[in-house]
């Protein structure tokens, strides 16, 4: 019998001296250095595991890619020294633009071992997303398909000065390969792996994720190879995770829960990391989770609700009767609020409920969770692991942290600092940078309360960014991409409740005299959205009004919008969970 795991919050020097011993765990490189990539795959094929899975990516038809540690290890070193070829030096940024394919595995991990930065940009972004990210992040290396870069990447490639590269990852014969391009696989195969180990420490920059706030351009939130003690970390204790186990993260890798969780996190555990390059499919869901006997599997609660719609009638649970799930030891979600009907379904349907974790892009790692072994409250996000000093706190006027101590009294959720996997900046934004700490709290943005068992509950958010399907989505970029238009005076966008996406983002738009908001009009702003920033970011609905609501200053008051009436047809589409989110 499992013990009944407390969680509990240390003093701090607790704390330090728990990530300093986590820290142990890890084999390290030479003089004290740390790389992530040498954590994921190279120490298990130094320690003798070089023919175990690594990687497996699934297929629509079921077919599927094997990769091995040892193959893994030899192709990321034939990526890091292709790299060096390149001219790529530390610290520079190569990006992504792909699909759970293994190429973004290779590109991950071989860009870590050359010292680079790894930025992976969601493959359903549109061209503007995608040209905002690349040029902030001023990625010299950008990874995609021939598709992928005809579509999305051509258009605003004039606008990318620092991009000098372009690797494609699916046209072995060039036949769609833009000119000055390099082949994927082909110049994999003509590099030489990296004979010298990686040699970076554990404050260099790792990873590079981009995030949105509600004002201003998404910030981009760096990363140190220290990041992989966190990852190492949780791996064991939230997923109790080792060699024998067939890990299953359902996460875009071009979002921070597809890379820390899809890819580092279960690697450092040795694990065998199950990728589906599909899109969601309820009963395709059930048989991936059946044949490749996944054993711990990390989702997102649009995903766990799309499922629990099927099982809802008598013919979707028909389809997924008799499927043998044995294998399946933990569940776990995360990226929004898991609905405590969701953590009772999975207990009535696999046998065992859902274990919310809570943690975002600035933590890097997962920061609170309802532990294997400990009592689970439907509801709850459960408890600060060990190591991290959780705190609802209110921030006075003058910048001092107050801690709420009284049970269930909503406040901002703040992490004291010090964990190795907290952010290390937002690239370029120093001010916002240093808005996020107070008196040496981490705060996060969230509203929660705990109760008086220490439990942690999430109440909301206190700015205005919008969570749909597990997606972060900055409003003012929506709101951009819709002025575009001629016909609009101004915009303000929100999220709707929905009950499977969560939030729904809706657009509310002021037009200039003489032009009609009718059905047309929508169409062709929700088109040019769509076609700009990519379906998981645009608009669902488009409702129009003769003003917005604004503060004295002239700001408009999103969270006022959602009062506004609904005029016309609502245009929401059926919200696409594993495309990433934080989930
Ligand atoms: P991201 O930075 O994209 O990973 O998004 C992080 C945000 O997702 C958090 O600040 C929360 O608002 C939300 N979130 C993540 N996990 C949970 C959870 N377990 N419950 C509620 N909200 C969550």
């Amino acid at each position: 019998m499992v013990p009944e795991n407390t969680g509990g919050t240390p003093a701090d020097s607790d704390a330090s001296a728990h990530w300093l011993s986590a820290r142990q765990s890890l084999a390290g490189l030479a003089d004290g250095g740390l790389n992530i990539a040498f954590e994921a795959v190279d120490r298990h094929v130094q320690d003798g595991f070089g023919d175990r899975m690594a990687l497996r990516c699934v297929d629509r038809r079921g077919i599927v890619d094997d990769i091995t540690y040892g193959r893994l290890a030899d192709l990321t070193g034939r990526f890091a020294s292709l790299l060096q070829q390149l001219g790529v030096r530390p610290g520079d940024a190569v990006f992504t633009l792909l699909g759970r394919e293994p190429a973004v595995y290779i590109t991950a991990l071989g860009t870590l071992k050359a010292g680079g930065v790894f930025c992976p940009l969601f493959s359903a972004y549109g061209p503007d997303p995608i040209r905002t990210r690349l040029r902030h992040g001023r990625g010299r290396v950008l990874v995609t398909t021939a598709q992928l870069y005809k579509r999305k990447v051509a258009q605003i490639r004039a606008d990318l000065p620092d991009l000098e590269h372009v690797l494609v990852v699916d046209d072995p014969w060039g036949q769609h390969t833009p000119a000055g391009s390099i082949d994927f696989a082909h110049a994999l195969e003509a590099a030489t792996p990296m004979s010298e180990p990686p040699r970076t420490s554990p404050n260099d920059p790792a990873l590079l994720f981009f995030t949105s706030g509600t004002t201003g351009a998404p910030k981009g939130a760096q990363h140190a190879h220290a990041a992989v003690v966190v990852h190492r970390e949780t791996a064991q204790r939230v997923f109790g995770l080792g060699r024998q186990d067939v890990f299953w993260c359902t996460a875009d890798p071009g979002w921070v829960t597809g890379t820390c969780y899809g890819i580092i996190a279960p690697l450092t555990a040795g694990a065998t990391v199950v990728a589906d390059r599909e899109e969601f499919d309820a009963v395709r869901w059930y048989r991936l989770l059946q044949d490749q006997a996944v054993t711990v599997w990390y989702t997102a609660p649009t995903a766990i609700r799309m499922l629990m719609r099927l099982d809802s009638t008598a013919e979707g649970r028909a389809l997924t009767d008799g499927l043998d799930l044995s294998a399946l030891r933990l569940m776990a979600s995360v990226g929004e609020p898991l609905n405590p009907q969701a953590v009772l379904w999975g207990e009535e349907r696999f046998g065992r409920p859902f274990h919310d974790t809570w943690w975002q892009t600035e933590t890097g790692g997962i920061m609170i969770a309802n532990l294997d072994g400990m009592k689970i409250r439907p509801g709850s996000m459960g408890k600060p692991l060990p190591g991290v000093v959780a705190d609802i706190v209110e921030h006075a006027p003058d910048g001092r942290i107050e801690q709420v101590t009284e049970p269930d009294q909503p406040g901002m959720l703040a992490l004291k600092t010090g964990w190795p996997s907290l952010f290390r900046g937002y690239l370029g934004d120093d001010e916002r940078y240093r808005a996020a700490f107070a008196d040496g709290w981490y705060l996060t943005g969230d509203l929660a309360r705990r109760d008086r068992d220490g439990y942690y509950w999430f109440v909301g958010r206190a700015d205005d960014v919008i969570k749909s399907a597990g997606h972060l989505i900055g409003p003012f970029e929506v709101e951009s991409a819709l002025m575009n238009h001629p016909a609009v005076a101004e915009v303000g966008v929100a999220g709707k409740p929905d009950p499977i996406a969560g939030e729904i983002v809706v657009a509310y738009v002021s037009l200039k005299p003489g032009h009609t908001g009718d059905a047309e009009l929508r169409r062709t702003l929700m088109s040019q959205a769509r076609q700009r920033l990519g379906a998981a970011v645009a608009p669902r609905d488009i409702v129009f009004v003769e003003t917005l609501p604004k503060t004295n200053s002239g700001k408009i008051l999103r969270r006022e919008l959602r009062t506004l009436d609904i005029q016309g047809e609502t245009a929401a589409n059926t919200p696409r969970p594993n495309d990433g989110g934080s989930s």
